[in-house]
């Protein structure tokens, strides 16, 4: 804990504090800090999981159309064939 001095008012504050308590400055480098702290919780928070697999659901879904697709077309143009 070191004490700097405030950008707005030159008055000595704890670089732990988030602001100014003579002139209210808020204190950037701290709250940088808290906000990469809230920034990792949120993205850990994220459903990213769950997207994710049903993403994989979806695509894995629609690969298995195509599959189906190309079999009846190729089936079909078998049983045209003169
Ligand atoms: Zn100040």
């Amino acid at each position: 804990m070191a004490l700097i001095n405030c950008p707005e008012c030159s008055h000595s504050i704890s670089d732990q504090s988030l602001s100014c308590p003579k002139c209210g400055y808020v204190n950037s480098t701290k709250n940088r800090v808290k906000n990469n702290l809230l920034a990792k919780e949120s993205q850990i928070s994220r459903p990213q999981e769950k997207m994710s697999v049903l993403e994989y659901m979806t695509r894995f879904v629609v690969f298995i159309l195509t599959v189906i697709i190309i079999m009846i077309v190729i089936l079909a143009l078998f049983f045209l064939m003169p």
